[in-house]
């Protein structure tokens, strides 16, 4: 039953959930855990599969058509090839984030069950530094998943993300460019955010998107790609052809104004932003049995709260309790 458009109070109509599956992760990205990892969820405290489904479909009603899952690591849920089937025939495009860890194992049984898009989380090219960030030893084995996963002609297109640190992403850019110039892969980076679990994030330690691509153009010659409405990141061609590149500028050049997203939780909570203080919990009505009207009223009303961008810029900016890894980016 098709419903309402959803939309937010300043008039932008959502489109975009992002569903994180799982808090647990595989690796220990300094930008985003402690070595020691973080007090995970207990399995009853986390939506089934069934229970994102069903949000899936209401969202989906309202015109919600892209969903993204993230995590965590959302491939740690070994059945995520179930969730995928029971999700494509709900929406227009389903696409997983995940640091690609698991992709030899799992690529496969996700792009049968009708994965459309992937972002794979790479940070560094060199063994030593890629160890040195996640905390594991495991670059062979995510460019090893990369590989596998681009066999299949419908995984395509595949983003690289990385994330630019200052005092460790500029000796990974021109690597990167390459990177992006000789593989069926579009290399992005992303500015380093405010929502790390030491609360260690300092402007000074974000390598601007601007301050990348100029590096990359004075190699690599770049020519400007129109932006796509909704989109978080500002793509590029090499000029002479061979291949495209992105940069997610969200603390330099920020692209709320047109933000159509939303987030679910593994524990069920409705964040309208990234850096949202607050959430809504959809998981208790969920389990208490409310309608689907009374679902859809508690997200319209949610939804209608939706911040017109967000503060990390201003004075007197809070970063939010949950991190990168409870929140799914
Ligand atoms: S920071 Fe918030 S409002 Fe801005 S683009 Fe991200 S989710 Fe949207």
């Amino acid at each position: 039953m098709a419903r309402e458009p959803l939309v937010d109070g300043h008039g932008r109509r959502i489109g975009d959930l992002r569903v994180s599956v799982t808090d647990r992760c595989n690796f220990r990205c300094q930008y985003c855990m402690p070595a020691e990892g973080l007090p995970w969820l207990e399995r009853s405290e986390v939506l089934t599969f069934e229970e994102i489904e069903r949000l899936v479909a209401l969202l989906s009603s309202m015109g919600v058509r892209d969903v993204r899952l993230t995590g965590g690591e959302p491939l740690v849920r070994r059945d995520l090839p179930r969730l995928v089937g029971m999700l494509r025939p709900l929406v227009d495009d389903l696409s997983v984030t995940t640091n690609g860890f698991l992709l030899e194992r799992d690529a496969e049984a996700l792009v049968r069950a009708g994965v459309t898009r992937w972002n794979v989380s790479v940070d560094s090219l060199q063994r030593d530094r890629f160890f040195e960030l996640t905390r594991r030893d495991a670059l062979g084995r995510v460019l090893a998943g990369l590989e596998h996963l681009a066999t299949f002609p419908e995984a395509h297109p595949i983003k690289i993300n990385a994330v630019g640190l200052r005092g460790f992403t500029e000796d990974e850019v021109l690597p990167f460019a390459a990177f992006a110039r000789e593989h069926p892969y579009e290399v992005r980076f992303i500015e380093f955010m405010p929502l790390d679990a030491d609360h260690a994030w300092d402007l000074d330690k974000v390598l601007t998107g601007e301050e990348i691509r100029a590096a990359v153009h004075e190699h690599f010659p770049l020519e400007a790609e129109p932006r796509e409405p909704h989109s978080t990141a500002r793509t590029y061609r090499f000029a002479d052809g061979r291949g495209r590149i992105g940069f997610i500028n969200p603390v330099s050049e920020p692209f709320c104004g047109d933000c159509n997203r939303i987030r679910l939780t593994a524990d069920g909570r409705l964040r309208t932003c990234l850096f949202s203080l607050n959430e809504t919990d959809l998981r208790a009505p969920l389990r208490a049995g409310a309608s689907d009207a009374e679902l859809e009223k508690t997200i319209r009303d949610a939804v209608w709260r939706k911040e017109l961008k967000h503060r990390v810029n201003d004075p007197g900016f809070v970063q939010p309790a949950r991190t990168m890894s409870a929140i799914g980016g």
